[in-house]
C-alpha cells in the first residue's frame, strides 16, 4: 500500500477515534438525559464557570430569597479559591457538578489535557468534600481521553436545551426578557456565574436573574436541581 495512503488512513482513524466517536456518545447521552429532564416538567437553572466571589454570591442570595434550588457546574481551581461558596451551595440545597479544573477545550488542546483537566477538577472538589456525580465538560465537548475518564468514573453527562448567551448581554433587562420568554417547564437553562479566560463576570446574569424572579409568573415549585431527575 502506498505510504501516503497508509498515513492518510491512520489520520482518518485517529480523527474518528478522538472526535467523532466521543461526539456520537455525547449526542446519545445528551438526548437521553434531556428527554428525562424535559419529560419531568421541571425547570433546571444551571450555572457554569464559577464560582465567582461576587457574581455567585449574588446569585445564591437571590435564589435563597425566592427559595429556588439550582445546579452549579463549577471549575475546580475557582472552587478551591472560593470554598466558602461551595459550602454555601451544599448548605442551601443546590447541586454541584464538575466543569473541569481550568476550563480546557477538549478539541483545541492536547487530547489528554482535557482528561487531566477533568481529573484535577474532580480532585479539587474532593479536597472540598464534594463527590461530583454530574459532569458538564467545558464547551459541552468531549474527546476520546475525556470520554474514557467519564466512563471510568461513571459521571452523568448533563447538557442544556436553552442557551441564553447571558455572557454576551450588557443590559440585565434584556436577559430578564429572555428568561421570561424561555423559562418554561422542561427547560434546562444554561447561565454563567463566571467567565472563561480570567475575565470577571459582569452584573448582567445576577441582576437579570433577580429581575426575572422578582416578577416571576412561573410556578416556583417547578424549579429543581438535576439531582431531582438524574
Ligand atoms: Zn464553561
Amino acid at each position: 500500500m502506498n505510504y501516503f495512503f497508509t498515513v492518510f488512513l491512520v489520520l482518518v482513524f485517529l480523527f474518528l477515534l478522538n472526535f467523532i466517536l466521543p461526539h456520537l456518545v455525547k449526542l446519545y447521552w445528551k438526548k437521553r438525559n434531556l428527554k428525562l429532564m424535559e419529560s419531568s416538567g421541571k425547570i433546571f437553572l444551571t450555572f457554569d464557570d464559577g464560582p465567582d466571589e461576587t457574581c455567585t454570591a449574588e446569585i445564591l442570595n437571590t435564589l435563597k430569597e425566592y427559595n429556588i434550588k439550582a445546579t452549579f457546574f463549577v471549575v475546580g481551581e475557582r472552587a478551591e479559591r472560593n470554598s466558602s461558596l461551595i459550602e454555601r451551595m451544599i448548605k442551601e440545597g443546590h447541586a454541584i457538578g464538575l466543569h473541569g479544573n481550568k476550563h480546557v477545550h477538549p478539541w483545541k488542546s492536547n487530547p489528554w489535557k482535557a482528561m487531566d483537566d477533568l481529573r484535577e477538577g474532580q480532585k479539587a472538589l474532593q479536597n472540598l468534600g464534594v463527590r461530583a456525580n454530574y459532569l458538564r465538560p467545558p464547551y459541552g465537548k468531549i474527546n476520546f481521553f475525556s470520554l474514557m475518564y467519564v466512563l471510568y468514573n461513571r459521571f452523568i453527562f448533563v447538557h442544556w436545551n436553552t442557551d441564553l448567551h447571558d455572557y454576551k448581554e450588557t443590559v440585565p433587562e434584556n436577559l430578564k426578557n429572555k428568561l421570561d420568554k424561555e423559562v418554561t417547564a422542561g427547560k434546562v437553562v444554561l447561565l454563567h456565574d463566571g467567565r472563561v479566560q480570567g475575565a470577571k463576570p459582569n452584573k448582567v446574569t445576577s441582576e437579570g436573574l433577580r429581575l426575572f424572579l422578582q416578577n416571576m409568573k412561573t410556578d416556583k415549585s417547578l424549579f429543581a436541581t438535576i439531582a431531582a431527575v438524574l
